[in-house]
C-alpha cells in the first residue's frame, strides 16, 4: 500500500491555484446547476465567480469580508465540478484557498463539534442516542433512523463452490449511529445476489474535515480507513472491492482507496443493479417519490441502477422530485453555518413533496434524509431499505 497521504494536505503543499483555476473556461455551463448561484443570482455566488476570487486571493489581492463571505457560502457540494466539460478541480481549488486564508473563513463551534465527533464513532452513536429522545422534528427524524438489532459481523456466502465477489462494506462515520437499518439492508441484498461481504467497523473517512479545511485531520482519518482496509479480509478472500451506503462521501472512498492501491470503491446499488437476475420482489401498490441527490449527480451509474432497482419492483409508483440533483441545503454540516439559505434550498423540494404525497420519500443521502425527515412527516429512507422490505428468498 503506497502512503496514504491526504489529498488536501498535498495541496496546501504544492498546488499553485493560479494553474487549477486557469483550466477554467469561463463557459458558464456550470452556472444553472450551482444551488447558491440559482438563489441569488449573484456571479460571485457562481462558480465561475468563485474561481475568479480565489484567483484574486491567490494574487494577493486584499479583498473585504463581503467577497470572502461568497466562498464560505459555497456548499462543496462538488455539483459544478461533476458538470464541468472543461474538468476543472474545483473542489481541490476551494479546500486550497480555505486552507491559505483560513482567517477568512469562520467555522462554528457547532460544525467544529460535529466534525469532531465523527472522527470518534462510538462517541457520535452515543451521542446520536441521548438525542432521540429530543422533543421537537430533529428528535424525532433520528427516533425514525432507528432499527433495533446489531449489523451481523460473519459474512454469509451465497454459494459456497464458486469464489465470490468479495466485498466489504463500509460503516462509514454514521453507520453505527445513524444507517444500521440501511446497513443491514445493504448487507442482506448483496448476499442474496451472491456476493461475499464483510462489514467493516466504524471510521471517519475524513470528508467533513477537509471541507472545513482541516487537513491533518482529514488525513488522519484518511489513513486511519486506508489501514482498516489494508487489514481486511472477507471470511478467507481478499475484498475484491469496497462499498458503503454512506452516498455522500463515495467521492472521498474513490480517491482515498485509488491512490493507496487498494480495492476500489464500488456504488452499492451498480453492484446490486449488476446481478438484478438474483433478486425477486413482492408486488408493491405504494407511490413513493425518489431523490436523487446532489452528490449523485454526474454519476449516470449509480442513477440508472437506482431507478433499475425499483422499476423490478411490480407495481411499485415512483416519482422523481423535479429539482433532482439540487443541493437540498444540507451539505454534510453546512447548514449549522448557514441557516437561512439552506431553509431557502429546501423549499423546492418540500413542495414537490406537497404535490406528490408519496407514502414515503426515498433518497440514498443520509444528510439529505435527516434534513429532509426533520420537515416532513412521512417516512424518508434509503432505497435499500424499501428493496429489503420487498425483497423474497
Ligand atoms: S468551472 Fe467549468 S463549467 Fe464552470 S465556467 Fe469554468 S469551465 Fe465552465
Ligand atoms: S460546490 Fe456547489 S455551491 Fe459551491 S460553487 Fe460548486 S455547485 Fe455552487
Amino acid at each position: 500500500m503506497s502512503a496514504p497521504a491526504d489529498v488536501s494536505a498535498n495541496l496546501v503543499a504544492a498546488t499553485d491555484i493560479h494553474a487549477l483555476a486557469r483550466a477554467c473556461v469561463k463557459c458558464g455551463l456550470c452556472l444553472p446547476h450551482c444551488p447558491t448561484y440559482r438563489i441569488s443570482g449573484n456571479e460571485a455566488d457562481s462558480p465561475r465567480g468563485r474561481i475568479a476570487l480565489a484567483e484574486a486571493l491567490a494574487a494577493g489581492i486584499e479583498l473585504g469580508a463581503d467577497a470572502t463571505r461568497h466562498l464560505d457560502q459555497c456548499l462543496s457540494c462538488g455539483v459544478c465540478e461533476r458538470v464541468c466539460p472543461s474538468s476543472v478541480r474545483y473542489l481541490d481549488l476551494l479546500v486550497a484557498t480555505r486552507q491559505r486564508g483560513r482567517a477568512a473563513v469562520a467555522e462554528s463551534w457547532r460544525r467544529r463539534a460535529l466534525r469532531s465527533l465523527v472522527q470518534h464513532p462510538q462517541r457520535f452513536a452515543s451521542l446520536i442516542g441521548v438525542a432521540r429522545y429530543l422533543p421537537g422534528r430533529l428528535g424525532r427524524a433520528l427516533r425514525r433512523s432507528r432499527r433495533p438489532g446489531p449489523v451481523a459481523a460473519c459474512p454469509v456466502l451465497a454459494d459456497a463452490t464458486v469464489a465470490p465477489t468479495a466485498i466489504l462494506l463500509l460503516s462509514g462515520c454514521t453507520g453505527a449511529a445513524l444507517e444500521t437499518s440501511v446497513l443491514q439492508a445493504a448487507q442482506s441484498l448483496l448476499t442474496q445476489a451472491g456476493y461475499a461481504v464483510q462489514v467493516a467497523p466504524a471510521q471517519c473517512c475524513g470528508a467533513l474535515a477537509r471541507h472545513a479545511c482541516a487537513a491533518d485531520a482529514a488525513a488522519q482519518s484518511g489513513q486511519a480507513l486506508l489501514a482498516l482496509v489494508g487489514q481486511h479480509q472477507v471470511g478467507q478472500h481478499q475484498v475484491d472491492a469496497c462499498t458503503a451506503v454512506v452516498a455522500g462521501c463515495a467521492g472521498r472512498y474513490r480517491t482515498l482507496l485509488a491512490a493507496a492501491g487498494l480495492p476500489g470503491y464500488r456504488d452499492v446499488l451498480c453492484l446490486l443493479a449488476e446481478r438484478l437476475e438474483r433478486l425477486r420482489f413482492g408486488a408493491s401498490s405504494e407511490t413513493v417519490a425518489l431523490q436523487l441527490p446532489c452528490t449523485q449527480v454526474g454519476d449516470g451509474a449509480a442513477i440508472n441502477a437506482t431507478r433499475r432497482l425499483l422499476a423490478a419492483v411490480p407495481g411499485l409508483r415512483v416519482v422523481e422530485l423535479p429539482s433532482q440533483g439540487r443541493c437540498c441545503g444540507g451539505a454534510g454540516s453546512w447548514y449549522l453555518d448557514h441557516p437561512e439559505l439552506a431553509d431557502a434550498l429546501l423549499q423546492p423540494a418540500l413542495a414537490e413533496l406537497a404535490m406528490i404525497a408519496p407514502s414515503r420519500l426515498l433518497s440514498s443521502n443520509i444528510g439529505c434524509r435527516l434534513r429532509l425527515a426533520t420537515a416532513l412527516d412521512v417516512p424518508v429512507q434509503h432505497p435499500l431499505q424499501l428493496l429489503l422490505e420487498q425483497c423474497q428468498p
